[in-house]
């Protein structure tokens, strides 16, 4: 028990020993550390308030301290609000109560934390301040030495969250988190692999001291430990290489940590070969890497996952009709500036409707991505097929005039009439009436060439179905 007010104290003291709990008494922080470095409580409960070292400053100090993070801290704070506030809620306490109102529970909540708090007890390690003297000097230089590694891990946070804010592009994201991280390895190398849209990338950066041995041990290591298996291999970069960098790696070690977010599946780790003496001193500024790169990493999955629902018609995942027009759009813009050609194509059903009122509506459904899907197979790469309407269809093709899309709007035609359609009658065919048109150049707008294709569709139905016209 940690507090100034000796009546404070004795009536926490009371309370704690009518419940059969042994306690130990401080006045302040200072003190409060002092005890620490040779007594082992199962939980602190502290005032906030206090001279010397109050209890947000001892709160911080315990929890920076490898060997007292896992104490459980209770402050105790006054009513009122403001900064007070803040800071007890970002020192790293684990609960807080507030004086007079909710000291009834003070016992139950310290014994409720005490159980919880999986603190290694046998091998307990001894507190930083058991080594130093134990005088106002030494506390202030501990405290600020706590508030720096505070600043510093804030930094990092930082840098790595901004990121997200100027880069829209996975690639270009990782790159940029390497590029923040790799001063605290250099010499050494640094890795980070993730799944991305298509498959597991890889990049790292690494000094010239670490061999191609070396770095395959790395990318060996974090594929067994992250269980993501690489397509292709690293994309290593070397590090610009002043003199210092040069030298080799004294007592190098390996390390991965797996890049987690809470409630999401992991989605890339960080590896990295340094000198053990960096990777001891920088190891919370990477436990703090990985979290925020598990961050990044969910963050980009559902700014993808949204992007996706945003361009994609659900039913066939093709384009949607909003999408396929703006990529057109785009496309004709690209088309005037280097005067080169293209052709659309309208895709329409034949008596769809029929497939519906005949064999219901989810057999109609089934039919319209089935052929959706055979639609996109008979394109080139640089063709572009969208659902526009029900059972329309845009397709856009890049420097192909009249002659070349009527050759390739037949073929599709003739390809998707050769096999059956699961969910029709063997012999039931669904076919294809295709309007065509091709762009006349800047002046020819979106709205006219579509107009075009609109009427040799039309006239392809007036025709009698499963035809081309254009
Ligand atoms: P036509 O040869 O003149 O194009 O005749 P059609 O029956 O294909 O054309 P119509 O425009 O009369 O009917 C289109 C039908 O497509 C009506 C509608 O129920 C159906 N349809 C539109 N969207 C969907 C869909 O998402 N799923 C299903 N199952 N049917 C759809
Ligand atoms: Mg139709
Ligand atoms: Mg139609």
């Amino acid at each position: 028990m940690v507090d100034d007010n000796p009546i404070q104290l004795s009536l926490l003291r009371h309370l704690f020993q009518r419940h059969g709990h042994l306690t130990i008494e401080a006045r302040n922080g200072a003190e409060a550390l002092i005890v620490l470095a040779t007594e082992f409580p199962d939980v602190v409960v502290s005032d906030c308030v206090m001279p010397l070292l109050d209890g947000y400053q001892f709160c911080r100090l315990v929890k920076d301290d490898r060997a007292t993070r896992h104490l459980p801290v209770l402050l105790l704070t006054a009513q009122g609000a403001g900064l007070a506030r803040f800071w007890a809620k970002t020192c790293g306490a684990d609960r807080f109560l507030v004086k007079g109102r909710d000291l009834d529970h003070v016992v139950e909540v310290a014994a409720a934390l005490a159980a919880q708090s999986d603190k290694p007890r046998a091998a307990h390690a001894v507190p930083k301040l058991a080594q130093d003297n134990f005088g106002v000097e030494a506390i202030q230089h501990r405290l600020a030495s706590a508030l720096e590694q505070r600043l510093l891990e804030t930094a990092l946070r930082d840098s790595i969250a901004r990121l997200y804010t100027a880069e829209h592009d996975t690639a270009r994201l990782i790159q940029g988190f390497v590029e923040i991280l790799q001063e605290l390895v250099l010499p050494g190398a640094l890795m980070v692999n993730y799944l991305g849209e298509d498959g597991v990338w890889c990049r790292g950066v690494h000094g010239s001291s670490v061999s191609e041995e070396d770095r395959l041990d790395l990318e060996k290591a974090l594929q067994e430990q992250s269980c993501f298996h690489l397509s292709a291999g690293c994309q290593w970069h070397p590090a610009s290489d002043d003199d210092e960098r040069r030298r080799s790696l004294r007592d190098p070690t390996l390390r991965i940590y797996q890049a987690t977010t809470p409630g999401y599946p992991v989605l890339g780790a960080l590896g990295f070969i340094t000198e053990r003496r960096s990777a001891d001193e920088f190891e919370r500024l990477f436990e703090i890497a990985a979290e925020e790169l598990g961050r990044l990493l969910s963050l980009e999955d559902s700014r993808l996952r949204l992007y996706h629902q945003a361009i994609r018609d659900p039913l066939t995942g093709l384009f949607n009709r909003k999408h396929i027009l703006d990529m057109l759009a785009m496309e004709l813009d690209q088309c005037g500036r280097f005067k080169q050609g293209l052709a659309i194509m309208l895709v329409d059903l034949d008596h769809f409707k029929a497939v519906n009122d005949r064999y219901g509506h989810p057999v109609g459904d089934q039919v319209l991505s089935v052929m959706a899907q055979r639609m996109s197979f008979g394109l080139r790469k640089v063709d572009q097929l969208g659902r526009i309407g029900g059972e329309e269809f845009l397709i856009y093709c890049p420097q192909t005039d009249m002659e070349g899309a009527r050759a390739m709007a037949e073929r599709l035609r003739e390809d998707v009439i050769l096999d059956s359609v699961p969910g029709l009658p063997a012999g039931d065919r669904v076919t294809l009436s295709i309007g065509l048109a091709s762009w006349n150049g800047p002046e020819d707008s979106i709205e006219q060439l579509m107009s075009r294709s609109d009427k040799a569709l039309y006239l392809a139905k007036a025709q009698g179905r499963n035809r081309v016209v254009g």
